[in-house]
Order: structure tokens, then C-alpha cells, then sequence
């Protein structure tokens, strides 16, 4: 989609530090980190939120996760904790309106969420 950022990183028009990738899904540092580990797992494919319907795409959700399971693995997370989380809509915190899940760990989280 025209002007998406997401979509800039995944035709590699825009730089990103890839950590991850297969057909449906890549995962890069996220620029702004909030925690020692932060990664976006994000689709190839232009999807609004986890809340459109094509989002319902059992090998996309599959990828997803194990996306997420092999960044934590080899950031070495998986073992002390690992928060993932996905923002859909504005009043959740949602600023890319491009389907992204939040890979975080390194630190101790709170909860719940701000
Ligand atoms: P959200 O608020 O859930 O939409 O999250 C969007 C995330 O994308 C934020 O954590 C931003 O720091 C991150 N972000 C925005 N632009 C880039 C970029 N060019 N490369 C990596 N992460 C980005």
C-alpha cells in the first residue's frame, strides 16, 4: 500500500535490521525500542489490524507465531519472559496501520498495560 511503512520495509525501499523472514511474515527491530529486546513481526501483506477479516488466514497466523517463537529463541528471551502484543485501532496505541505484533523481553513488564 502506497505510503505504508511497513509495506516500504517489506519491498526494501526503506532500511530495516531483519532478524527473521519467510513468505508471509518479516520480522526487523522495531526503531524505537521500549524494552533490551524489541521486534515487530510484521505481514507481507497490507492488512489493517489483527481485526480485518483477511486476517483470519490460518497459515498467516501460523507464521506469525512461529516468527515470534524463533526471534525470542534467538534473542534469547524465551527463557526469562516474553511479552508479544498486537494494537488494533487508535485507542489502543495502534501507529502503523499495517498488522504488526510486538516481540518484547529483556526486562521485567508490568502489568497492566498503559
Ligand atoms: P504500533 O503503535 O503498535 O502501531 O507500533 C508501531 C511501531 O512501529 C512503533 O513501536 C514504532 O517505533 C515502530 N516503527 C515505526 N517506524 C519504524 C521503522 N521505520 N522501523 C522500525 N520500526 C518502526
Amino acid at each position: 500500500m502506497e505510503g505504508c511503512i511497513f509495506c516500504r520495509i517489506v519491498a526494501r525501499e526503506l532500511p530495516a535490521d531483519i532478524l527473521y523472514e519467510d513468505e508471509r511474515v518479516i520480522a526487523f527491530r522495531d526503531i524505537n525500542p521500549q524494552a533490551p529486546v524489541h521486534v515487530l513481526v510484521v505481514s507481507r501483506k497490507h492488512i489493517a489490524s489483527m481485526l480485518e477479516p483477511e486476517a483470519r488466514d490460518g497459515a498467516l497466523l501460523a507464521s506469525v507465531l512461529e516468527a515470534v517463537a524463533m526471534v525470542s529463541e534467538r534473542e534469547d528471551i524465551a527463557s526469562s519472559g516474553v511479552r508479544m502484543v498486537t494494537n488494533a485501532g487508535r485507542a489502543a496505541g495502534q501507529e502503523v496501520p499495517h498488522l504488526h505484533f510486538h516481540v518484547l523481553g529483556g526486562r521485567m513488564m508490568s502489568w497492566p498495560p498503559g
